[in-house]
């Protein structure tokens, strides 16, 4: 059996390396010039990083096992700190009550806790959009001073149609009841959002891709990189090859996409319109990655320091 893979990043490559490990013929066809997606690991000036901050964390033991497969014992457990500059002021993310009441000072702080009292009195019913939800957990002044402002921000779409599962996902069943709870007593270990730490392969997020190509190629398949996809072939609706973007054809009999799914449609013949209409409403996000090289004297560190948080100010 022959199988082609398109795109290298987290999906195609452990597509490749669970097919791996039964068939031969596992091809992976990337456009880019290395394996591992948005989650590769670059070298910069002598240095490994990543695009932007990468953490492993999965509620899926299945997904647990295969990377703790893949990477065996070389990572290590890193104390995570992410913090969101609002308001001239770092506010921590998950988000902590003490921080978060003592950085608003004491007028917001109060009028938060009683919009939280007001929602407990009187909960949001509609808890299907991002908005409703963060409101039913944190009370309506919270959401709009915290949550609304850096969601709407980051994402670009408004909290009252984004799905509630978005949030679902990240906050998990935290609370401004939970997070003053956490403060009073600490963490019992019961919030996912609260994890501390979290576990980083030596080498960079990209490692566990880079040994899964590996794998697929000492199990005799090929991983091939600057070779973008320029479209499916099918025959009786069935995917039955695939045309790189240099004319050259490629039989199958199984092919698995990984590539952003509007392209993907945009590239198979025969589409319905209202298929080829719902792939190209997905809108994206872009994301500009800035990395500061700063001479580790303690000089350039303070002006490092300081282009950082006018840049922060900036961008505020
Ligand atoms: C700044 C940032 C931080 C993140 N932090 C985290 C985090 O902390 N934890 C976490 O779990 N996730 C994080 N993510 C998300 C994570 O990177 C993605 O969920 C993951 O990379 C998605 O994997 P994927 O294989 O589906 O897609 P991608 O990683 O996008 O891989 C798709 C691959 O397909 C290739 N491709 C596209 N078109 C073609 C074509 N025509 N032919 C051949 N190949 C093609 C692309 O070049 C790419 O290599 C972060 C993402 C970003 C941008």
């Amino acid at each position: 059996m022959k199988v082609a893979v398109i795109g290298a990043g987290p999906a195609g490559m452990t597509a490749g390396y669970e097919l791996a490990k039964h068939i031969k013929d596992i091809d992976i066809y990337e456009a880019g010039p290395s394996v591992g997606g948005m989650s590769k690991t670059i070298e910069l000036w002598n240095q490994k990083v990543d695009i932007g901050p990468h953490r492993f964390f999965s509620n899926d033991t299945r997904v647990n096992e295969l990377w703790l497969e893949v990477v065996g014992k070389d990572y290590e457990m890193v104390d995570r700190l992410t913090r969101i500059y609002y308001n001239k002021k770092f506010f921590h993310y998950p988000i902590k009550a003490l921080n978060a009441l003592t950085n608003m000072g004491i007028f917001k702080a109060a009028s938060c806790m009683i919009y939280y009292g007001l929602e407990k009195i009187s909960p949001t019913k509609d808890i299907s959009t991002f908005e409703g939800w963060v409101t039913n957990r944190f009370g309506k002044k919270l959401y709009q001073i915290f949550f609304k402002t850096y969601t709407e921000k980051l994402w670009g779409i408004p909290c009252n149609v984004l799905d509630a599962d978005f949030a679902a996902q990240r906050i998990k069943k935290f609370s401004l009841g939970e997070a003053i709870k956490t403060a009073l007593f600490g963490n019992s270990g019961k919030h996912k959002t609260l994890v501390d730490q979290f576990a980083y392969p030596h080498g960079g997020t990209g490692m566990v891709y880079e040994r899964m190509a590996k794998f697929i190629k000492e199990k005799g398949g090929s991983v091939n990189l600057n070779s973008p996809v320029k479209k499916v072939i099918t025959k009786n609706g069935v995917a039955c090859a695939i045309e790189l973007e240099d004319g050259t054809i490629k039989e199958y009999d199984h092919i698995i996409s990984s590539m952003p799914l509007s392209l993907m449609v945009a590239r198979l013949p025969e589409v319905p319109d209202n298929i080829k209409q719902a792939a190209n409403s997905l809108k994206f996000r872009n994301t500009i990655i800035v990395y500061l090289n700063v001479q580790a004297k303690i000089y350039f560190l303070i002006i490092g320091y300081m282009f950082i948080v006018t840049i922060l100010k900036w961008v505020d």
